[in-house]
C-alpha cells in the first residue's frame, strides 16, 4: 500500500470534517472527488487500496485508457474538464458523472449517445459565478434555460451545480462567491428542479466552499502530489 496517498487521504478528510464542524454540518454531507490527472493507474489503485472511490478526470482520452485499465475495482468516475463535440461518446460511455456541462449541445450528444445498458450520466451544470474570462461555465443569467433543458434530457440526470472561482485573496470574497453558486442552486430548486450536488471547493477554498453548502470538493495535488 501506498503509505504517502493514504496518509493525505487521511489529511484532507480530516480538513473536510473540521471544515464540516465549524459550518454546523454533519460529518459525510461533503463528499471527496480524488482527482487523478496526470496519475497512472497504481496511484488510483492506492488510493482506492485507502478507501476512495470517486475519481475525478480532465483529459478525456486519458480517462478512458486508465478506467480500461482499473475495470476490476468498483470506482466511479467524474468528467471535471472541457467537452468538445468529439469527444462526447467517449464520455458518454465510460464516465459516471459529468461535471462540466456548459452548453445544450454537449448536453444532447451525452444523452444521445449513453449506453442503454448503463444508468442515466449524472451531470451538473457548470457555472462561471465570478465571471472569470478565462473559464468556461455558462453564464448566472442563462443558467435557468439550459438546467431546463439539460434536466428534460431523458439518459441525464442533472443534479446540480460546478464552479471553479477564481482565486481570492481573502476568506470573505471566497465565500461571497460560493454563497453566490448555492443561491443558483437554491433558486433552480425553488423551480421545481431536484437538485442535490454542489461541487465547488478545492484545496485553496475548500473550508469556505463547505462553510457555503459545498456538498463535493475536488483535491488532486494534497492527495497525490504536484503534477
Ligand atoms: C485539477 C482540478 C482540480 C484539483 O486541483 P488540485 O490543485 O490538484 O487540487 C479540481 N477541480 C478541477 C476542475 C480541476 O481541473
Amino acid at each position: 500500500m501506498n503509505t504517502t496517498i493514504a496518509e493525505n487521504l487521511a489529511q484532507v478528510h480530516a480538513h473536510i470534517q473540521a471544515a464540516c464542524q465549524a459550518a454546523g454540518r454533519a460529518p459525510g454531507s461533503v463528499q471527496l472527488l480524488a482527482v487523478s490527472k496526470t496519475w497512472g493507474p497504481d496511484a488510483v489503485r492506492a488510493a482506492h487500496a485507502a478507501g476512495q472511490t470517486a475519481f475525478g478526470e480532465n483529459y478525456i482520452q486519458e480517462a478512458v485508457d486508465k478506467i480500461t485499465a482499473l475495470h476490476d475495482l468498483p470506482l466511479q468516475w467524474h468528467c471535471i474538464g472541457p467537452i468538445q463535440s468529439n469527444k462526447t461518446r467517449l464520455v458518454a460511455e465510460h464516465f459516471d458523472w459529468v461535471h462540466s456541462i456548459d452548453r445544450l449541445k454537449i448536453a444532447q450528444r451525452l444523452s444521445e449517445q449513453r449506453p442503454d445498458h448503463r444508468p442515466p450520466l449524472q451531470v451538473c451544470i457548470q457555472v462561471n459565478v465570478d465571471g472569470g474570462e478565462t473559464k468556461s461555465g455558462v453564464a448566472p443569467q442563462d443558467l435557468p434555460a439550459l438546467a431546463q433543458a439539460v434536466a428534460a434530457l431523458p439518459r441525464l440526470q442533472l443534479r446540480g451545480l460546478m464552479t471553479i472561482p477564481e482565486p481570492a485573496e481573502t476568506d470573505a470574497q471566497m465565500r461571497a462567491v460560493h454563497r453566490q453558486a448555492k443561491d443558483l442552486l437554491d433558486r433552480l430548486r425553488a423551480q421545481g428542479l431536484a437538485l442535490d450536488t454542489l461541487s465547488m471547493g478545492m484545496s485553496a477554498d475548500l473550508a469556505a466552499a463547505i462553510a457555503e453548502g459545498s456538498t463535493m470538493v475536488r483535491v488532486g495535488t494534497a492527495i497525490f502530489g504536484k503534477r
